[in-house]
């Protein structure tokens, strides 16, 4: 097959890694692809917001199978205008991506199918928003309805921050994005990550994952994209899986395929794990990023025929099989991270660092000049490694870790912490 993959961070490097290895896959682009996808992919300068151009690029090469990553270009309808000029493509279509690109909707969703997620209210205005804060009280979660880059949910502390997000919101702060606000109980528990892969009739579990959200040790400082993660969350019981394959996300593809919307590609649900089991936080309607990077690391099946099976609609009978170890990604991040930071210094070490036994490097923000590899973003490098336990893969990440001279990056020292302590305590 001759394959597109649309992206160009951490998330797609893992997904060109494990497709360039299919026995498959007879050629490989990636559009606009990053340094490190180049060893895998052959990169297309392609503005994937284009989807004309992308649909020029597909005929003019034969391509049979797109593999769309990231969400914005899945919420902006590139499945359906891929199909529609008769490209089979990996991804929900416009519709369906409304379980990301729509929290009121998802929601709503939820509600009508009696899957289990916090108590919320849709609003319009700021006005009846703050008096349903002062009605219900802090803590409470302010989210604005649309895609923020990660900036659209706020867990106000007192019902003073709660109001000044709902202003934020509302004056446009965060552009179209904040035009509607929802507003939900405050939930706790630990949380984790469950994926599946859906055709639109049914869904095949893949594998849990925990990240890693703020950016300094001990989960202290701002949030940003995630500064790390591991697969399988050990909080993930085999019947917890379960559980939230029959509790949310079976209803969900059932209630998306009887509104004429199938779900089909890769269900992200953010669970919060209490005594009562699993609620939803949030739908994504892709693969995590860096939740990829340790899903593909776990995964001992070939991906290529899984992706055309979910695009199919043919899952029904479909087996993977994974490796039973543990992945882990510590996120190398340019300094200054999440806040300003420079492009451009120069990274050193990283064939040293790739030699260590069952560790990849998926480059996230990066390009080439010279022969040489230089930071470009503010999520820079994967340092990703599979061991029997957390406690390995997490010496033998930043084993690798420690051999790339980079004077401009930083990471956190303590990835896994949670599921290393609980190995402690399970010995
Ligand atoms: P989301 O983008 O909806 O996943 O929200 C980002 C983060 O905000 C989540 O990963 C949680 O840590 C937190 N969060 C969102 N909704 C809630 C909630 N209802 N209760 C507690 N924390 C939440």
């Amino acid at each position: 097959m001759k394959i597109l993959l649309l992206g160009s961070g951490g998330r797609e490097h893992a997904l060109a890694w494990k497709m360039a290895a299919s026995p498959l896959t007879e050629r490989l682009w990636c559009a606009p692809g990053n340094a490190g996808i180049a060893a895998e992919a052959e990169l297309a300068a392609l503005d994937i917001g284009d989807h004309r151009a992308v649909i020029g690029f597909c005929a003019a090469n034969g391509v049979d199978f797109v593999v769309v990553g990231p969400e914005a270009p899945l919420v902006a309808g590139i499945v359906d205008d891929l199909e529609a000029a008769g490209i089979k493509t990996f991804g929900p279509t416009r519709a369906a991506a409304r379980l990301e690109g729509s929290k009121g909707f998802a929601k709503d969703l939820a509600k009508a199918n009696a899957i289990p997620t916090a108590a919320y209210e849709r609003f319009h205005a700021a006005t009846p928003a703050k008096a349903y804060v002062r009605a219900q009280g802090a803590p409470i979660v302010v989210k604005a309805d649309g895609l923020a880059a990660g900036k659209g949910v706020v867990v106000a502390q007192s019902i003073a921050e709660a109001e000044a997000t709902i202003d934020m919101m509302f004056s446009g702060g965060l552009g179209a994005a904040g035009a509607e606000v929802v507003i939900e109980e405050f939930l706790q528990g630990e949380e984790a990550s469950f994926f599946a892969l859906c055709d639109g009739a049914t869904a095949l579990p893949l594998a849990s994952a925990q990240d890693h959200k703020r950016v300094f040790d001990g989960d202290r400082g701002p949030n940003t994209g995630g500064m790390g993660a591991y697969s399988p969350a050990p909080v993930m019981t085999p019947a917890l899986e379960q559980r939230t394959m029959d509790e949310i996300v079976l209803p969900t593809v059932r209630a998306m395929a009887a509104m004429g919307a199938p779900f089909k590609g890769v269900l992200y649900a953010g669970l919060m794990i209490d005594a009562d089991g699993p609620k939803l936080i949030e739908y994504n309607v892709r693969f995590g990023d860096p939740e990829c990077q340790v899903l593909m690391l776990r995964l001992m099946s070939d991906l290529v025929p899984a992706l055309v099976a979910a695009r199919d609609g043919v899952l029904k009978s479909f087996d993977l099989r994974w490796y039973d170890a543990t992945a882990l990604a510590v996120v190398m991040a340019a300094k200054g991270y999440p806040g300003d930071y420079a492009r451009g210094s120069v990274i050193e070490g990283l064939d040293e660092a790739a030699q260590i036994e069952d560790v990849e490097i998926f480059h996230a923000g990066t390009r080439a000049e010279g022969g040489r590899i230089l930071s470009n973003g503010g999520r820079v490098l994967n340092v990703c490694a599979l061991a029997p336990s957390a406690k390995e893969a997490q010496a033998r990440a930043y084993a690798a870790v420690d051999r790339i001279r980079w004077p401009g990056g930083f990471c956190r020292r303590d990835i896994a912490w949670r599921a290393i302590a609980r190995e402690t305590q399970a010995q």
